[in-house]
């Protein structure tokens, strides 16, 4: 049973209970108060009668019977002593008779109301005995009466009011319960839908519309949405990073394709020539195939360091995506730039090396790893020089509102400005670069990730054929130098 019928049901219930108590609430306060009030009026004129004599007999006065008549009551006596029966005029007329009471005794059977049907009418009749004040000997009966049709029909007629208005009630009220009910569940219904459709597609962008009042049903639904949403943002997510990882493993699986490639045809070849004893060889003497195995071998060396470098990468990238973080300990920067800067006079190079003004950096601290912020170094460093065939490059450094700026500049071979929100990525080797100067592309990715570790940022200004500037930002920890 639906919610919708059940909430029709129980309405519908509660309120026929309600109107079963209140319809007999007022049927039995009428019913009592207009027999109540009758019963008052007869009591008050049979009260009243006074009694006269026609010889021996004791009847009511003439004006009495008027006056009970004009009441529109009716009267009958009986005379126990000579068993005579006296009516009113308004009884003779209509034919009617009292039963006399049957018991010559005044007992509580008989004295007070009874009800009686006479000629097909409701009556309702008073009886009271009259003793003789010294012996106490019952002497006669008097019986009062009043027709009770007009209260009869009126109550009858209250009756059906009330039956059928109840019914009446009760049929709109249901009615329009379960519209009301049907009205309010309408939003759910849609709730459902949704989730229905969510539950057969693959669509998380579906939004119930909802422009009513903000009650239960609006916050369901305020709530319902808020989750979608939140859903389809984990989804997303979840999604790019799939994607990225995909991406990630065909570039490597491509990446080490060509050293790969590279070394097995220098080992066939090695292997071919070396298979012929060297006398044997007419094409060939001795000093070119030395030659020959030279070269091979070098570039199999070669392509060895390069796939070597390429998995160094690739191995501390896969660590960076597993969420692995390196411990942070307050780091002096002026020692550590101060390394970086000797060790970079060792590196290959055709480009001149210019160190600036490093002794600002004197008591400057960082929140850092020591080992990664060289390794990141370097790799700004590197490429540098790598991407500079001739001119300079030059490291110094700026304070400036609580950040350290690192900055590596050079005067080499620069890149598009459309390129730089790129070189971040992996394997993102900028055109003018690819095939010509060796790398794998992830350089800028370890760095950019040691960069977010130490929650610092990087800044790029570059122009074709001019050089670069890569500045990258620390937060500086101020710390009085540990000796
Ligand atoms: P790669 O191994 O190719 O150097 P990186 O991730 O270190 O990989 O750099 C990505 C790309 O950014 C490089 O291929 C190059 O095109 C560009 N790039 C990086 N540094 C420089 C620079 N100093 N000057 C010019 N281009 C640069």
């Amino acid at each position: 049973m639906s919610i919708r019928l059940r909430l029709t049901a129980w309405y519908t219930g509660i309120l026929f209970v309600t109107l079963l108590i209140f319809s007999s609430a007022v049927y039995g306060f009428v019913h009592l108060y207009t027999y109540e009030e009758l019963k008052q009026r007869i009591v008050q004129q049979a009260n009243k009668v006074d009694f006269g004599t026609d010889g021996f007999d004791v009847l009511p006065n003439r004006s009495s019977a008027n006056r009970l008549e004009d009441a529109d009551l009716y009267i009958q006596t009986y005379n126990v002593l000579n068993n005579r029966i006296w009516r009113s005029d308004n009884m003779k007329f209509s034919g009617l008779q009292f039963e006399t009471p049957s018991v010559q005794k005044v007992n509580k059977i008989n004295n007070g109301f009874k009800r009686v049907t006479l000629n097909g009418n409701p009556f309702i009749v008073y009886q009271l005995a009259f003793t003789e004040s010294n012996t106490n000997q019952l002497v006669l009966w008097l019986q009062v009466g009043a027709n009770t049709r007009t209260i009869e029909q009126t109550l009858d007629r209250l009756q059906s009011i009330l039956i059928m208005g109840s019914a009446a009630t009760l049929v709109i009220a249901s009615t329009l319960g379960l519209f009301l009910a049907r009205k309010s569940m309408k939003p759910i219904g849609k709730v459902t839908e949704a989730a229905e459709q969510i539950q057969k597609g693959t669509d998380l962008s579906v939004r119930i519309e909802y422009d009513g009042p903000q009650d239960e049903i609006g916050q369901l639904i305020g709530t319902f949405n808020g989750m979608l949403e939140r859903t389809e943002g984990f989804y997303k997510e979840l999604e790019d990073a799939y994607a990225a990882q995909r991406r990630f493993v065909s570039d490597a699986s491509h990446e080490l394709r060509t050293p790969l490639t590279t070394i097995r045809g220098n080992v066939d070849l090695l292997q071919k020539m070396w298979e012929v004893a060297p006398g044997e060889r007419a094409d060939m003497d001795e000093a070119t195939i030395k030659q020959i195995s030279f070269e091979a071998v070098g570039d199999i060396s070669d392509e060895a360091k390069r796939m070597s470098r390429l998995v160094n990468d690739m191995l501390s990238l896969a660590r960076a995506d597993t969420g692995q973080t390196f411990e942070l300990d307050p780091v002096p920067l002026q020692p550590l730039v101060e390394e970086v800067a000797r060790r970079a006079h060792f590196l290959e190079k055709t480009a001149e090396w210019h160190v600036g003004e490093l002794s600002v950096l004197n008591g400057v601290y960082v929140e850092g790893n020591k080992d990664y912020l060289q390794q990141m170094l370097f790799i700004f460093i590197e490429n540098a020089f790598k991407y500079t065939p001739e001119g300079e490059v030059s490291l110094d450094v700026v304070l400036y509102k609580g950040q350290v700026g690192l900055r590596i500049s050079d005067t080499g071979i620069g890149m598009d400005k459309d390129e730089v929100p790129f070189i971040f990525e992996r394997f993102y080797r900028a055109d003018q670069s690819r095939g010509i100067t060796s790398g794998t592309g992830l350089g800028l990715s370890i760095a950019k990730w040691i960069i977010d570790e130490h929650k610092g940022s990087v800044e790029v200004v570059t122009r074709r054929g001019e050089g670069s500037t890569f500045i990258v930002w620390l937060p500086v920890v101020f710390a009085p130098p540990l000796e």
